[in-house]
């Protein structure tokens, strides 16, 4: 007989979420226009008129959908607190799964999940082994069509829950409310396809001295390194002619573009790096007879790593240039986002310190990450605010599998609220 503990807070956030989810937000990497997709304003409207009756100031809905927000200091005048900031993501991923999201809360009571009598689909323990660790536990599942968008709906919702009960609590009694400094709100859309939301945000409506993203998977999770990540791309412009008297004219922009690829170290790939080794991708390439391209997402933890990338590239499409001279090649690199950690200063890593302070007080033990990918926090700390990620509880992110226990959801929304609260000596 499995018996089931279930809290009051757990089963605010479970509604919180379920509202949440079943709008459907995910971004589309086709789209021209920030945000990408209809949905996303949807949501954002509602946590605006949300914010706005729980009495947060400064709600503000920017044209691109950005959302931001302020929970006013209560502290007594003259006392200053560091004002925090917590930034989440409106969008889910599309990852060719249905964009509408059908989630429920089931007892776990063990073995195999079927999420998905008419279409038979099963998360089952052998695939995903770490399931077994929450029996006993509430899981918010989908319906096997799609993902479940803890990523990032789960921040989003811990987010709103404690904004909200602090507001309520500064409002019923602002003498007995938990004290606290600033805190600033941004919920932010189109974050899977290249952080393009959080780029258009109105910094001077984040005046933050350090910030959190809740973008990260299993309870314990710290992220306070993320990749540099830039991207190359490379077009190779040819010779046509008539194969009939062809030698010594055509220039083929596909072989020179096969050619430039060859080049590239196999060792340098995705599938052959892990930890803190960076990687060359590419992942596009088209060609006809007039023209060739090369997509290349260029990614390493260390920034002199990051550059040499970079230069590489560089210099390889110059060669292929000085070897075809008849050829044009040319080559664009673009910057998206940087290591967070490259953003600590003496001052701002105080903000880590919070979290492991959190985490201690609330018998979470750390994991440590250095992510092979980004965050909103690492273009927010490319632009100077250090932005840690930490949990949001759920596993596997970017799956229909994805599934996120209420005990792990309510410790990372127990985070926020520690986190949010005044700590002397600040
Ligand atoms: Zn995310």
């Amino acid at each position: 007989m499995v018996t089931f503990t279930r809290t009051e807070v757990q089963d605010a956030l479970a509604h919180r979420f379920l509202r949440y989810s079943a709008i459907s937000s995910q971004s589309d990497a086709s789209a021209s226009s920030i945000p990408t997709s209809p949905g996303q304003w949807e949501l954002a409207r509602l946590l605006r008129d949300e914010l706005t009756e729980a009495g947060a100031s400064d709600v503000h809905l920017s044209e691109t959908c950005v959302l931001t927000a302020r929970i006013p200091s209560n502290l007594p005048q003259g006392q200053k607190a560091p004002a925090l900031g917590f930034c989440t993501h409106l969008d889910t991923v599309d990852v060719s799964l249905s964009p509408d999201v059908h989630a429920r809360v089931i007892d776990y009571t063990g073995g195999d999940i079927c999420l998905n009598q008419t279409h038979d689909i099963w998360l089952r323990e052998s695939e995903h082994p770490a399931i077994a660790r929450y029996v006993g536990d509430r899981i918010l599942v989908t319906d096997g069509t799609s993902v479940l968008g803890a990523d990032d709906k789960a921040g989003v919702a811990s987010v709103m829950e404690a904004a909200v009960r602090l507001l309520a609590a500064d409002a019923a009694d602002p003498d007995s409310a938990e004290p606290h400094g600033d805190i600033y709100l941004s919920f932010v859309p189109d974050e899977e396809i290249g952080l393009l939301g959080v780029r258009t945000m109105d910094l001077a409506r984040f005046p933050v001295d350090y910030a959190f993203t809740l973008d990260s998977c299993e309870l314990g999770e710290i992220v306070q390194a993320t990749f540099n990540a830039g991207h190359a791309h490379i077009t190779i412009q040819g010779v046509t002619a008539h194969p009939m008297n062809a030698k010594n004219i055509l220039v083929n922009p596909i072989l020179l573009a096969h050619d430039f690829v060859a080049q590239l170290d196999r060792n340098q790939t995705p599938e052959r790096t892990e930890g803190r080794e960076g990687y060359l991708w590419v992942n596009g390439m088209t060609g006809n007879q007039s023209t060739a391209t090369i997509d290349i997402s260029i990614r390493d933890h260390d920034r002199a790593g990051y550059e040499r990338k970079k230069q590489y590239l560089l210099e390889s499409a110059m060669r292929l240039q000085g070897e075809n001279p008849r050829a044009q090649v040319n080559i664009d690199i673009s910057d998206i986002y940087s290591n967070i950690e490259d953003a600590k200063t003496n001052e701002n890593v105080v903000a880590t310190q919070r979290l492991r302070d959190a985490f201690a007080e609330l018998e979470i033990e750390p994991i440590d990450l250095a992510m092979r990918g980004g965050t909103d926090g690492s273009w927010l700390s490319s632009q100077g605010i250090f932005t840690p990620n930490f949990f949001t509880g759920a596993h596997n992110f970017h799956s229909n599998c994805e599934f996120l226990p209420l005990s792990s959801f309510e410790k990372s929304y127990q985070v926020v609220r520690a986190l949010m609260s005044y700590q002397d000596g600040e």
